[in-house]
């Protein structure tokens, strides 16, 4: 756990969320301002700033995160219709969050570009 970290506070239950899942090595859970009416976040249990960091120190735990999405989206219904998965690196990529998180998004048209 990291201190002033969000999301190793709402790993560790300190902040709450709507935790959809969760095991030794990974925590999803809705996102508190949903861009989509599937908007899950899917994170590492043990901090880390940026997916490139965390697939340099442990690229098994990426796997994972990654497994863990795509349950996510079939137990919310997506997996089908097909999900969006992102990791925003960095204030360009507007990362407002320095715990690497996978944003799940479904539910609605994503196709890219829009248009
Ligand atoms: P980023 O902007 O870093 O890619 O994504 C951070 C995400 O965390 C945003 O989509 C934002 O809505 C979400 N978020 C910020 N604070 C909270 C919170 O307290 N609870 C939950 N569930 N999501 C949060
Ligand atoms: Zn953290």
């Amino acid at each position: 756990m990291t201190a002033d970290c969000l999301f190793c506070a709402i790993v560790s239950g300190d902040i709450p969320a709507d935790v959809v899942h969760r095991d030794d090595d990974a925590v999803a859970f809705r996102d508190i301002d949903p861009k989509a009416p599937v908007h899950v976040l899917v994170i590492p249990t043990s901090h880390c700033a940026t997916v490139v960091e965390l697939a340099h120190q442990d690229p098994a735990r990426v796997g994972h995160l990654l497994s863990v999405a795509g349950d996510v989206a079939r137990a919310e219904g997506v997996a089908e219709s097909g999900y969006r998965i992102v990791t925003n690196t960095g204030p360009s990529a507007g990362q407002s969050v320095h715990h690497v998180h996978f944003h799940v998004l479904g539910g609605r048209d994503l196709t890219w570009p829009p248009g």
